[in-house]
């Protein structure tokens, strides 16, 4: 079952009636009382302001602690942003006075635990937040943004935030091929399935203004879809998510790939929607990346040298970078590297098209390299 509400500003009084709305639709209010310990999952991909649509807007947030608190006091939140330091960009996204306001607790980024997927295909075994996985109730609370790697990213991707920081680099580099890396997020979603058993996960994913074009930072563009998506099914709200605002299913890989591995219901016509309809969305639609492939070319370029040879390569646009370095950071594979005072630069054959240089660049200034034209042609209508 997916809740769907319209929801067109952030208007407090608005937000909270929509979520009180959904919470109470979905029974999640009956599983919380004074001794439940709640985990509230953000997406913090890094400091940005609300305007920008790139992370959980603070209103939502508000809404949902201003109704969680009345339940119970033992609220912790946070996430793990790629550039490590999260009061930082809690501050920067306005949510840490909320946070401050509420007297909830905010995630420590120094406590680990480990969990597992019995039936994994590229990683069994994962050391995520431990705050994140010992609560009794995990409320996750995305953004509905495109994603230039993945094409989409709502539900199940947020989980990606279970990983601290800079580790997440580890991933891209084991897991280089766009499918290869769908599975290692399923991985991770079934070990938190797993570790979920008996207790509860809900999503509600702020669309209210989301994220087009080359998401999930600040390369793409802020568009309103007006929508708040709750669900427990991740898969199911992704599913919903994809179709309101108009993308290709075939291409949200890692849905589809949570479909096929059992971790969810990704088939829309046995998705039970309440509340409002997809056809109360009809005028919104999201711009998709630019290039994205369909599965069966993923499939097709499984190996990196065919990668490097047709597909496009990330690009500084001097104009607009500022020499800060977080690209070279955060480079999974080292290819990007930066002198004192100079721009950087990469080897573009080393380069495994992660696009975390730019998920972290503050300055919007990696840019998408044109496709090269034996890509145009091998790739031909697999747009
Ligand atoms: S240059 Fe950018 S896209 Fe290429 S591997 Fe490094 S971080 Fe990933
Ligand atoms: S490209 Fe972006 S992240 Fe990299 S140095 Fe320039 S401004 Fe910083």
């Amino acid at each position: 079952m997916v809740i769907l509400k319209k929801c067109e500003s952030y208007d407090f009084i608005l937000v909270k009636e929509k979520v009180n709305e959904i919470f109470l639709e979905s029974n999640l209010l009956d599983k919380i009382n004074e001794k439940t310990n709640v985990f509230v999952k953000l997406n913090l991909v890094g400091p940005f302001d609300p305007s920008l649509g790139i992370t959980t807007h603070p209103i939502v947030v508000k809404a949902v602690l201003e109704i969680l608190s009345t339940k119970t006091k033992n609220i912790i939140i946070g996430d793990n942003p790629a550039t490590r330091d999260q009061i930082a960009t809690l501050k920067k996204c306005g949510i840490y006075e909320i946070i401050k306001e509420y007297d909830c607790k905010i995630l420590e980024q120094t406590i680990f635990t480990k969990i597992t997927n019995s039936n994994p295909i590229i990683y069994s075994e994962f050391e995520v937040s431990k705050q994140m996985i010992d609560a009794d109730v995990l409320i996750n609370l995305p953004k509905l943004k495109t994603h230039t790697l993945a094409y989409m990213t709502v539900a199940e991707k947020n989980f990606f935030g279970l990983i601290y920081g800079l580790n997440k680099s580890a991933w891209h580099v084991k897991a280089n091929n766009p499918l290869h890396f769908g599975n290692a997020i399923n991985d991770l979603y079934g070990a938190l399935l797993e570790s979920y058993k008996g207790k509860t996960i809900f999503h509600l994913c702020d669309g209210i203004l989301g994220l087009e074009g080359e998401g999930p930072s600040s390369a793409g563009d802020a568009k309103y879809a007006n929508a708040l998506i709750a669900s427990y099914d991740a898969i199911s709200l992704d599913r919903v998510a994809c179709e309101l605002v108009k993308l290709d299913q075939n291409k949200i890989y890692i849905t589809n790939i949570g479909q096929e591995r059992g971790y969810g219901e990704g088939d829309l016509s046995k998705i039970n929607i309440i509340g409002n309809q997809l056809n109360d969305f009809q005028d919104i639609s999201f711009k998709a990346p630019k290039d994205s492939l369909s599965h069966i070319g993923l499939k097709f370029l499984k190996f990196k040298f065919l990668r490097n040879m047709i597909l496009e390569h990330p690009k500084i646009n001097k104009d607009k970078c500022i020499r800060c370095g977080e690209c070279v950071k955060i480079c999974p594979p080292k290819t990007m590297k930066i002198e004192k005072g100079q721009f950087p630069h990469l080897k573009n054959n080393q380069c495994i098209r992660c696009w975390c240089c730019a998920e972290v660049c503050p300055k919007n200034a990696i840019e998408k390299s044109k496709r090269p034209l034996i890509g145009k042609i091998i790739l031909k209508g697999d747009k």
